[in-house]
């Protein structure tokens, strides 16, 4: 899948929708979520391991499109280390960036940014900010099946 995005954006997604960082399992999981995206087909579970607050590390696994699955990559790297505080933060710069609503100016996108491009195609959005979704759903312990619809 060729999508118009600015080449060094596009680079950065196709290198972590191939290969995936943080996918797998994670046996010792204390909070997790399955997210649905019915319009792609996106599927994703988020498994966290969460002490006193702080997000220790962040798996996925799932079937997802390209761009489902390099979200879920650099969600899964961008909120390992953060509080659950800082990570619902995030998940708001995300959801601006990809709405198009402007963005807090506290936001530091790092390398999400290059999810800005994604705009450009709204059927496409919700394969981005699904893995977000869920990951919120995963630290608010909502255990039921998050979908995009
Ligand atoms: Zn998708």
């Amino acid at each position: 899948m060729i999508l118009d995005l600015d080449e060094l954006y596009q680079q950065v997604i196709l290198d972590h929708s191939r290969s995936p960082r943080n996918r797998g399992e994670l046996p010792d999981a204390n909070r997790s979520a399955e997210g649905y995206n019915p319009l792609c087909g996106d599927r994703v579970t988020v498994r966290l391991r969460e002490r006193g607050g702080r997000i220790e590390e962040a798996r996925f696994t799932g079937k997802g499109c390209a761009i489902c699955t390099a979200s879920a990559s650099m969600m899964t790297d961008s909120v390992r280390g953060r509080s659950l505080d800082e990570a619902e933060k995030l998940f708001q710069c995300f959801h601006d960036l990809l709405t198009g609503a402007q963005p807090d100016p506290i936001c530091d996108m790092g390398k999400l940014a290059a999810f800005a491009g994604v705009r450009k195609f709204p059927i496409r959005v919700k394969c981005a900010t699904l893995p977000w979704h869920t990951l919120r759903a995963a630290a608010k312990e909502q255990n039921d099946v998050v979908s995009t619809e």
